[in-house]
């Protein structure tokens, strides 16, 4: 068994199955980007088959990405394994991810298949990605859930039909632990020729123990875990890519493998993910929570200041924390600028382009003393190309005075037109959000609303996420001011412009 632990990210994927997170062709590429500085060794892009935005934004990260292999998902039927094919074919390394179910209720309730089909669909899915890539993954769907004996049957076919890497999910988030772990060494021990294919995991968090199941299928003999950043993904997430590769570090000495990730790109990551997704980190997440290395507690304070190690097992610095904080001021030049954005992957795409994200930094520069990374991030991840800019934020003034009741007015335009909206509301933003729909009438409920205070400092930007839902399509706005009523306002307009684009097409559970 080799002692490389491999790491396959499916935050793009899975992890964009959170409601209101999808990703656009764009922001795709560049968490692309990042997850291959992270030293990610497999990155499924998305599910190629399920529009033709999906299949783009695959294509677009297997021609940016150069150095992890670039995956699609693929449900085990023709068409999909083709547009998969499809996709993937820029990538330096192409994965096609194919899966069909095995736990008899999908089998039975969902697929309306015998076992004996099951394993024929399989074994054809396999065969037909084997002509696109010689590296495929087969994933047997609710695999913990899914009988033994039959489980057996059904790998031993797809080894023999060319799979290279063989998934044991659990897809509903069911497992414990010792449980997971005893699968996979079962498995390992009973399939044939289960030493010529890596075998893999995927946990999801229902229950709490995505990280902790991933973990015991690598002490069962498991040498690949299916994770994402943030443990973004679908219902409770997926297993936290930062927890599973801490650990299998910080523990060694019981793991006896590693990972290649480069852990202090895991900070930078983190904060991308949670800028391009809306998902805020809470702050006490593992690794990469705000509070994940403060020390509050006295005793503790002076055990870290006398002897690091007394209450730290692993260095902030190490996993990207404090890495390059201070980024600009004021006086930084277009020169400068343009070279902080390259550092930190964020790609422009004309001098037009940069000339307006530079007159924007030189605003924020006005108004705020030090301009940090995350700065930049959600500066630039208010410019979004590709999306479709119904509503537009031209002006806004609130008034809100102790015993006198909000009142927000403001200057919208709606496809180029200029409107006028006034409202009172409960408080300036609750006004504000009411003088948007006075124009937008959109219809729309509000599901969730957070502020966040990107760096420290009174002077920092608020970055705002506003939930909107309508007709069972989810979307996630953000803003981000250092006026936080502008940035809700903001907020709330890109959450509008979001619904107003393409939708969503229905993506399979894995
Ligand atoms: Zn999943």
């Amino acid at each position: 068994m080799t002692n490389q632990l491999i790491i396959f990210d499916t935050t793009m994927r899975d992890g964009e199955q959170s409601p209101g997170a999808s990703m656009s062709r764009d922001e795709k590429v560049r968490i692309g980007r990042q997850l291959e500085r992270l030293r990610v060794d497999v990155i499924e892009a998305g599910f190629a088959a399920a529009s033709d935005g999906d299949f783009e934004a695959v294509r677009a990260v297997a021609e940016a990405v150069r150095e992890s292999t670039v995956c699609s998902l693929a449900r085990a039927i023709e068409r999909d394994i083709r547009r998969a094919g499809e996709a993937i074919k820029p990538a330096a390394r192409g994965r096609i991810h194919t899966f069909i179910a095995t736990s008899s209720i999908h089998m039975e309730k969902k697929l309306r298949m015998t076992p004996e089909q099951v394993i024929e669909n399989a074994v054809a899915a396999v065969k037909l990605a084997r002509q696109y890539t010689d590296d495929v993954e087969f994933s047997a769907e609710d695999a913990i859930r899914s009988d033994e004996d039959f489980l057996c049957r059904v790998f031993d076919a797809v080894i023999k039909a060319g799979a290279t890497t063989l998934n044991v999910p659990d897809t509903v988030g069911y497992s414990i632990p010792a449980l997971l772990g005893q699968r996979i060494s079962n498995l390992i021990a009973r399939v044939p020729n289960s030493d010529k294919v890596i075998w893999s995991t995927h946990c999801h968090n229902d229950l709490g123990m995505a990280v902790a199941n991933s973990l015991a299928a690598v002490m069962g003999g498991a040498r690949q875990v299916e994770c994402t950043i943030n443990g973004l993904g679908e219902r409770a997430g997926n297993a936290a890519l930062e927890e599973i590769v801490m650990a299998v570090r910080t523990r060694q000495d019981v793991f006896q493998c590693d990972t290649r990730i480069d852990a202090t790109q895991i900070v930078p990551a983190s904060k991308l993910v949670s800028q391009i997704t809306g998902y805020p980190v809470q702050p006490n997440k593992a690794i990469v929570g705000a509070n994940a290395f403060a020390h509050e507690s006295g005793i503790h304070q002076d055990g870290v200041l006398k002897h690091r190690e007394t209450y730290e097992i692993m260095r902030a610095e190490d996993v990207g924390w404090n890495a390059n904080r201070l980024t600009l001021g004021k006086l930084s030049g277009r020169n400068a600028f343009k070279s902080k954005l390259q550092d930190l992957g964020i790609e422009i795409a004309s001098d037009e382009a940069l000339n307006a994200a530079f007159t924007r930094f030189k605003t924020l520069a006005d108004k705020k003393r030090e301009i940090f990374d995350e700065d930049l991030y959600a500066l630039m991840s208010g410019e979004a190309p590709d999306a479709v800019e119904r509503f537009k934020l031209i002006y806004s003034k609130v008034h809100s005075e102790t015993g006198e009741v909000p009142l927000a007015t403001l200057t919208l335009t709606v496809d180029g037109k200029e409107q006028r909206g006034e409202s009172s509301g409960s408080g300036p933003v609750d006004a504000t959000f009411k003088a948007i729909e006075q124009v937008a009438n959109s219809g729309t409920e509000l599901l969730l609303y957070s502020v966040n205070a990107i760096t420290t400092g009174t002077d920092a930007q608020g970055e705002v996420t506003v939930r909107l839902s309508k007709n069972d399509r989810v979307v996630n706005g953000q803003g981000s001011d250092c006026d936080i009523v502008v940035a809700s306002a903001q907020a709330y307009l890109n959450a509008l412009n979001k619904l107003h684009s393409k939708p969503e097409t229905a993506h399979p559970q894995l």
